[in-house]
């Protein structure tokens, strides 16, 4: 990782703390996505493994289409070796990621405003 993307992963999105403030210089870097199943895919591929006689044949001779939907924009957070060893809601994360993502656009706004 170099220094630049260092830099954009200084802060742990479940404590809020700078990764050198948690005193143990190592961390995660995590990408997350979140998934809708489809369930008409679903159907269609079981309509066609009971067709064909073997769910092998129909993943082999049926489409190869999408089983999911993705149902957010990936997100890519950062969390200290602290709050790495406990449990955490995802959904939570997930929540103060985004916060984090819509801060960190603000304040790149706020530069782009003072510098015009
Ligand atoms: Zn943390």
């Amino acid at each position: 990782m170099k220094e630049k993307e260092l830099r954009q992963r200084t802060r742990c999105v479940n404590c809020d703390l700078l990764i050198g403030e948690t005193r143990v210089p190592l961390f995660y870097v995590l990408r997350i996505e979140r998934h809708a199943i489809d369930l008409n895919a679903v159907q269609r591929k079981a309509g066609l493994g009971s067709f064909l006689g073997s769910p092998m044949l129909a993943t082999v001779m049926g489409p190869d289409e999408e089983m999911t939907r993705p149902i957010m924009e990936p997100m890519t957070v950062t969390i200290c070796e602290r709050c790495a060893i406990q449990p955490v809601i995802l959904a939570a994360i997930v929540e103060q990621g985004q916060e984090q993502r819509n801060k960190k656009e603000s304040d790149g706004n706020e530069e782009i405003k003072s510098h015009a």
